[in-house]
């Protein structure tokens, strides 16, 4: 099965690590399992937001309250890894939830995973409008 992301998600995406070289940012990722449709940027909470992320707590809990009450669902998360490859580090790894699709943005390249046992494997992608 190849995942489906909107023009708009991916954009959005590189947009906003591109105007955060020096930190990595972070946020939701919004559809279905087939389909990507749009990313809610978040604050990084981390306490070393240099090479690592932590979503924002409450916008998570906002965001899983809104997609019980019939708004978009939560598929996964993106972040930056700004002097990094788009690969997932050891710690995301441990911070991923299985199933999870994890999107990650280095230096203008883009790596889609899926969460499985603790570990990544990639995912076919295609950018749709
Ligand atoms: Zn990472």
């Amino acid at each position: 099965m190849v995942l489906e992301i909107s023009s708009a998600a991916l954009d959005a995406i590189v947009a906003d690590a591109n105007a955060s070289p020096a930190r990595e940012v972070c946020g939701l990722l919004l559809g279905t399992r087939v389909r990507i449709e749009a990313v809610l940027p978040c604050r990084n909470v981390a306490e070393n937001p240099a090479d690592s992320f932590e979503i924002d707590p409450q916008a998570l809990i906002a965001a899983h309250r809104a997609a019980r009450d019939g708004g978009p669902g939560i598929v996964g998360c993106y972040h930056s890894h700004p002097n990094g490859s788009a690969t997932p580090s050891a710690r995301d790894a441990a911070a991923a939830e299985n199933g999870a699709i994890w999107i990650i943005a280095a230096g203008g390249e883009i790596g889609v995973w899926r969460a499985v046992s603790a570990a990544f494997e990639p995912v076919a992608y295609e950018r749709r409008r």
